[in-house]
């Protein structure tokens, strides 16, 4: 499929180390627990903590969600979830792309219900065309309309994921 190039390298590059200074900043203290949304964050999840100057731990969940990958998420399903106790913990989302919202909502919510003393979302983009759920993105890296995007760790069909730019797939 053809594509075309939308952030560099060096976009990616700078647009996380400003991210990184700014949870620096805002959780310097607060011994934060940053949990990665699986799989599409891997690459994003890596860099940015290596932004973050301040102590911080880390942990895992993966979202599933299914019928069709190009359109709107169908049910979503928790098929990992985190390991390390949330209860009290100053919580910051990662994930890679919010589109609907609905992935997102519900990760939430599911993590809401484990009590965290503050949860905040840190989403490398934020595609805000199909927008459904009310979802508050706190750190967004980039902000785009439309388009269906691949690289830097997100996926078309499992393809893509290996490309250090991002690109937007031209139908
Ligand atoms: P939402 O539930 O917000 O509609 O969708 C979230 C999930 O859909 C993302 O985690 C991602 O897996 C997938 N997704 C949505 N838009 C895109 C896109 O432009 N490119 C890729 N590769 N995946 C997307």
């Amino acid at each position: 499929m053809e594509k075309e190039l939308l952030f560099s390298r060096s976009d990616i590059q700078k647009r996380v180390k400003e991210l990184g200074e700014q949870l620096s900043s805002d959780y310097a203290g607060k011994d934060p627990l940053f949990v990665g949304v699986l799989n599409g964050v891997v690459f994003f999840f890596a860099d940015l903590m290596r932004e973050i100057s301040i102590p911080v731990k880390i942990d895992f969940m993966r979202a599933a969600s299914y019928g069709s990958r190009m359109t709107s998420s169908g049910e979503i399903q928790i098929t990992k979830d985190v390991e390390k106790p949330i209860r009290d913990r100053h919580v910051v989302l990662v994930e890679d792309i919010v589109d609907t919202g609905n992935t997102l909502a519900f990760v939430l919510k599911q993590m809401n219900e484990k009590d965290p003393a503050s949860l905040k979302v840190c989403a490398l983009m934020d595609k805000v065309e199909r927008r459904q759920e009310e979802v508050t993105i706190d750190y967004a890296g980039f902000t785009i309309d439309s388009g269906f995007v691949v690289g830097y760790g997100l996926d078309y069909n499992e393809e893509y994921r290996n490309l250090p730019e991002i690109y937007v797939l031209k139908p």
